[in-house]
Parts: C-alpha cells; structure tokens; sequence
C-alpha cells in the first residue's frame, strides 16, 4: 500500500482471490479471512504429494505481475495447509492447524509453502514451555552475557570481546542462545532480555582496560523497534560507559524486515558515536547494494567461509573479495570462526586486521574475561 495506496492494495488482494478462484475451479471454496488471508478448501486431495503441488502452483499464479493503475505490482504469498479428516477433526480444529502451518510457512521467509504436522505441533509446544522458563528467568536475571575474545591477528592482543547470551536453567541446564533467543524474538520479549544482557555485558566491560571494546548483537526485531535506540543510549547513559567502545553487530535479515527504520536506527547509534558490524556476511540474501544503502563500520566474515576456506577455493577467494571489498570502501573487517593457526596466517596473508574463534578463545564468563584481559 506504500507505493500504490490502500484501495489499489485493496485492488491487487481482489485480483489475487480472482486467481485463485480461477485456477481452482468450481469444486472448491475461495474465501477471503482476513486482510490479506485468504482461506481456500479443496474437496478432493490425492495425499500430501498432490497437495504440495497444487498449492505450489497456487503460489506460482499469485506471484505472477498484477496491472494497477498502469503500473505493475507483485505479491508474494504463503501457504499453511492441514488435511481434514472425517472423525478425527473438527472444521475448527483444521483451520487452526492451517493456520499454525502458515506461522511456519511466513517465518521461513517469502513464498513458502508447510503442510501441518504433529512434529510441529510438538515443537510449538517445547516452544511455549521454553518461553515460560525463559521469561521466569529474565525476570530472575538469570540470563548472563559470556564474552569471547576479539583479537588483533597480527599481534594477537585482545582488542575487544563480543557478547553472547547463557542461560543456566536450575532444571534444564545451559540453554544456547540458538535455541532461546529465536524464542524471545518470535514471541515478542527479544529487547527485555537484550536491555538486561547489554547491561550486564557493559558493567563487566566497564573494568576492561579503556582500548578494548564491547560488541554486541542486536536481533532482528529490534531493527524496527525505534524504541532499540533511547534504550541502548539509557543503558549507556546510567553505566557512564563511553559509547565509542560499544559496537552493534546487526544481520541482513534484520535489515530487510523494514528496511527504512534499520536505516534510520543505524544513523541515530552511529550518530551517538557507536560502531555498525555487518554480522554473518556472505551468507542471507547477501546484496552488495546493502553497503551502499547502509553506512556500517566493518564487516564480519561469517564462519562458513572461515572454516572451509583452506580446503576449498571458492571460500578462499570470497574471503579474499571481502577483505578486499572493505579495503575500498574503507571498512574494518573481522573474521568469525577461525579455529585453525593456519586460517588465522592465511587470512592475515589476505589482510584481515581481526579475529575471532575457538583458536583465540571460547566465549567465558565476565570474571574469566576479566583476568585474560589484564594477564
Ligand atoms: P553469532 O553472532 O554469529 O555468534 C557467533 C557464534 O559462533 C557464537 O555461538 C559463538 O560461540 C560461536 N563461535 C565462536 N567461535 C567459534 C569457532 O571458532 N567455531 C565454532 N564452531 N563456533 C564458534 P553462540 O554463543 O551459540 O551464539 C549463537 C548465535 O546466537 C549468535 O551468532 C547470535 O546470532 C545469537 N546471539 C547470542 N547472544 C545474543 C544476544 O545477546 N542477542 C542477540 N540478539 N543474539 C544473540
Ligand atoms: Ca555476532
Ligand atoms: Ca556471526
Ligand atoms: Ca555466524
């Protein structure tokens, strides 16, 4: 509706539901549920593989241009379907499983097509449990920030550490952030965990020397948040801690989502004197536009090139790329993942300035990091 208005939006939904009646025909039902949802039944199913196909080609229909007021328009759409079953469901209970597949569909991104499963389901419900255990214990402050070390490659000092979440639940044990951290996004409590973390890494970091530096990792839904950046600078403000020594590490996902308010919460950080990481560079939907539409500092060369650059070409010669492509556009850069002395020559052979890996050091509590830094 940004480009074309609310009622051409409008338009282009009807078109589409004009589509689908089209390429289903007669026997089934089209209707629209929501904005933009559309709810369709099909009366006759040849298992899941024939499901799979139709709704694909479903898609396909929809993704095709839309003519609106002599301009072209296209929509992505996505799928969650559920098989109904005489006896063992109710009509109510198969839209909520559509619908629970559709959830998965839309967060594997644009264009995705997941039928439902029990799995799913099952997942969901770990989900829940993680989500209740997890908010109990931010509210505990049970959440800490470990600290892994960012060396110079060439004089292997620690030049800084970056953050990364623990969590130690009493029954469960040390929980990844992989696994609770999407949790927290998903459901909507990503930034109360981040602003206790962010704290706690900043008081810790405050007893480092004053030339090393703290980095940390904003998620996604915080990069349309406009409320991310009074909260970092209050944390800021309340540690005294100087902003210059705190670097924000960000993904192109989290870029995408709105890209306009990324744009406009980089600015205001950087404003604020903080420094932008391009975080896991080289994988996503990697677009080179992104570092002109964007002003970060450095980039950070994801682990997947790191480890398999000494035995595959392509990878070394991305990482060289890379390195290069920061060299003309005046950008730090750092290397994630190194784990071998031989990654760490080559990629100063290339002429990274920075590293990071098991081969300098796992991420270790705050007290652990305080005595490397002042060994
Ligand atoms: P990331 O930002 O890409 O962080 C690097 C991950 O690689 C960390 O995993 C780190 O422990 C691991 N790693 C470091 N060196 C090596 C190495 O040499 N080899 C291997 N195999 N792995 C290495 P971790 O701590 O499990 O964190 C996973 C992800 O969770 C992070 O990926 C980051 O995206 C996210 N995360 C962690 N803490 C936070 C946080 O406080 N906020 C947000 N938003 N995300 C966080
Ligand atoms: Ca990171
Ligand atoms: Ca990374
Ligand atoms: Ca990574």
């Amino acid at each position: 509706s940004d480009l074309f208005g609310r009622s051409a939006g409008d338009r282009i939904l009807q078109q589409a539901g004009s589509r689908l009646r089209d390429a289903l025909g007669s026997e089934c039902t089209v209707s629209r549920i929501g904005a933009d949802e559309f709810g369709v039944i099909i009366p006759s199913v040849a298992g899941e593989g024939d499901i799979g196909e139709r709704i694909r080609c479903l898609l396909e229909t929809l993704s095709e241009p839309y003519d609106v007021r002599y301009r072209t328009a296209r929509l992505t759409a996505s799928a969650g379907c559920s098989l109904f079953e005489p006896y063992a469901n109710t009509a109510e209970s198969v839209m909520n499983k559509a619908e629970m597949a559709l959830y998965n569909a839309k967060r594997r991104g644009q264009g995705h097509f997941v039928l439902y499963s029990v799995e799913m389901e099952k997942a969901a419900k770990t989900a829940t449990r993680i989500e209740q255990a997890l908010r109990r214990a931010i509210a505990a402050d049970e959440v800490e920030p470990y600290f892994q070390p960012i060396v110079d490659l060439d004089s292997r000092r620690i030049i800084g550490f970056e953050a990364l979440a623990r969590w130690t639940d009493p029954e469960i044990g040390v929980v990844m952030p992989a696994t609770f951290i999407p949790i927290a996004e998903e459901r909507g409590f990503i930034s109360q965990l981040a602003q206790k973390v962010l704290r706690k890494a900043i008081l810790a970091a405050r007893d480092w020397p004053d030339d090393v530096y703290l980095s940390f990792n904003l998620s996604p839904s915080q990069l349309v948040d406009q409320q991310t950046v009074s909260q970092i600078k209050g944390i800021l403000a309340s540690t005294g801690f100087d902003p210059r020594r705190l670097e924000i590490e960000l993904t192109e996902t989290g870029l995408m989502t709105d890209p306009r308010s990324a744009a406009k919460i980089i600015e205001e950080l950087r404003d604020h004197g903080m420094r932008i990481a391009l975080d896991d560079f080289g994988t996503g939907q990697s677009s080179l536009g992104r570092l002109r539409d964007f002003r970060f500092d450095k980039l950070k060369i994801d682990r997947s090139f790191v480890s398999s650059m000494l035995e595959d070409q392509p990878s070394e010669h991305i990482v060289r790329a890379i390195v290069a492509l920061c060299e003309g556009l005046r950008l730090g850069v750092i290397a994630e993942g190194i784990e071998q002395e031989e990654q760490a020559q080559l990629l100063m052979s290339l002429g990274c300035s920075e590293g990071q890996g098991y081969l300098f050091g796992a991420p270790i509590d705050a007290s652990a990091a305080l005595l490397l830094v002042h060994a």
